[in-house]
C-alpha cells in the first residue's frame, strides 16, 4: 500500500488551545507526523509526495467564501492592533442565518466553531497539502490500487463546508469521498475517530450518494457535544444516509467491534463502490483525550474487520495524539487491514 504525505503539512504549528476553559498547549503538534510516518513505514508502506491538485477538489466540498477566509484571514488579522499571534475567535453567531460580517473578528467567529483551530501564517498551506494527500490517495485507488493511506495532518473531520473546528480546516475525508464519486455512484465514509465526525456528517447530511457512519464517544458528555447523537439520521434526500453509533466513555475493544458490526450492516446494505476510513487513533486507551479504551491489538482487529468489507479503500488520517503507542497503533491498524500485501 502507498502512503501520501508532503513536508509542508508539518509547518502548521498551533499554539493556543483551551481545555475546559484553561489555556493548554495545543495537542495537534507537528511531531504527530513523525510518529505516524514511522508507523506507516514499519508496516512496509512506501511514502510518496502528492501533486499540487489546486483548489478544484477542495472547493467541491467547501464554499468559496470559507476558502477565501482560510487563505487570507491571517494577514488581515495581523493588521488589527493588539491582535493575538494566531487567529482565534471570540464571538460566534448563535444562528448562522443573519448577515455575513465584513470584519476579520466577525468572520473568525462565523467560520471557526471553537478555539481549538487557531490559524497562523502556515495553516492554509499545510491544510492544502493535507487535502492533496487525500486527493492523491483517492486517485491511486481510482487507478486500480486496492487501498491507499493519506497521512493527513492537519486533520479534517470536524471541518464543515464553511466552518473550521477541532484542529480541522479542510475536510480531507470529504474531499477524498467527493473525488471517488467521479468513478463510484455510492461512497461510504466510516469514521472511527474517538470524536464524532461532525463536519463530514454536515457536508453530506442531505445527500443519499455518500453514506456517513461514525463510531465515537457519546457526545452527551464529550466533544463535539452538539452533534453525533443516534437520532441524527440525515435530512431530505439524505434521510437514512447518516448513522451515528455513540459509545459509552471508556468502552474497550469488544464494544467497539460490536458497534463496528452494526456499521458494517448499514454499509453492506448501502452497497458502496468505495470506502473512506476516517482513521482517528485517539480511541486508544492511552491517548491524552482518554475517551475510549481501545487497545493496540484492538486497532489490528478493527483494521482486519474493515478489510473484510472487501472494498477499494482510502484510509485518511484524522486524530490520535502524542503518546508512546501512536505509531504502533497505526502499524497495528494497517497490519490488521493487510496493508503490507499490496
Ligand atoms: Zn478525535
Amino acid at each position: 500500500m502507498k502512503a501520501f504525505y508532503a513536508e509542508e503539512q508539518k509547518r502548521h504549528d498551533p499554539k493556543a488551545f483551551l481545555s475546559s476553559g484553561a489555556p493548554q498547549p495545543n495537542p495537534e503538534k507537528p511531531e504527530r507526523i513523525e510518529r505516524l510516518l514511522a508507523g506507516a513505514r514499519s508496516t512496509g508502506l512506501t511514502v510518496e509526495r502528492p501533486k499540487n491538485h489546486g483548489l478544484g477538489p477542495i472547493s467541491a466540498v467547501h464554499t468559496p467564501e470559507y476558502l477565501d477566509f482560510l487563505q487570507h484571514i491571517f494577514i488581515r488579522w495581523q493588521r488589527i492592533e493588539g491582535a493575538s499571534a494566531e487567529v482565534i475567535p471570540n464571538i460566534h453567531p448563535i444562528a448562522r442565518n443573519g448577515s455575513y460580517p465584513a470584519s476579520a473578528v466577525g468572520q473568525a467567529g462565523y467560520h471557526m466553531a471553537d478555539t481549538a483551530c487557531p490559524i497562523s501564517a502556515e495553516t492554509w498551506n499545510s491544510a492544502l497539502w493535507s487535502a492533496w494527500s487525500a486527493v492523491e490517495a483517492a486517485e491511486a485507488v481510482m487507478a486500480g490500487a486496492a487501498s491507499a493511506y493519506a497521512l493527513c495532518r492537519p486533520p479534517g473531520h470536524h471541518a464543515f463546508a464553511d466552518v473550521a473546528g477541532g484542529f480541522c480546516f479542510i475536510n480531507n475525508s470529504a474531499v477524498a469521498a467527493q473525488v471517488l464519486r467521479k468513478n463510484s455512484a455510492r461512497v461510504a465514509i466510516l469514521d472511527v475517530d474517538l470524536h464524532h465526525g461532525n463536519g463530514t456528517q454536515g457536508i453530506f447530511y442531505a445527500r443519499p450518494d455518500v453514506l456517513t457512519v461514525s463510531l465515537h464517544a457519546d457526545p452527551v458528555r464529550f466533544y463535539p457535544f452538539f452533534w453525533g447523537h443516534a437520532d441524527e439520521r440525515g435530512e431530505g434526500p439524505g434521510l437514512g444516509y447518516n448513522l451515528n453509533l455513540p459509545l459509552p466513555r471508556k468502552s474497550g475493544d469488544e464494544a467497539f467491534l460490536e458497534a463496528l458490526a452494526a456499521a458494517f450492516q448499514r454499509i453492506r446494505a448501502f452497497a458502496p463502490e468505495a470506502l473512506v476510513v476516517a482513521l482517528g487513533l485517539d480511541a486508544f486507551e492511552g491517548d491524552p483525550f482518554g475517551g475510549l479504551s481501545v487497545t493496540t491489538p484492538g486497532f489490528s482487529r478493527i483494521g482486519e474487520a474493515i478489510a473484510g468489507l472487501g472494498l477499494p479503500t482510502i484510509i485518511v488520517q484524522e486524530g490520535g495524539y502524542l503518546c508512546d503507542a501512536l505509531g504502533d497503533n497505526l502499524t497495528a491498524f494497517l497490519t490488521g487491514f493487510g496493508g503490507k500485501k499490496d
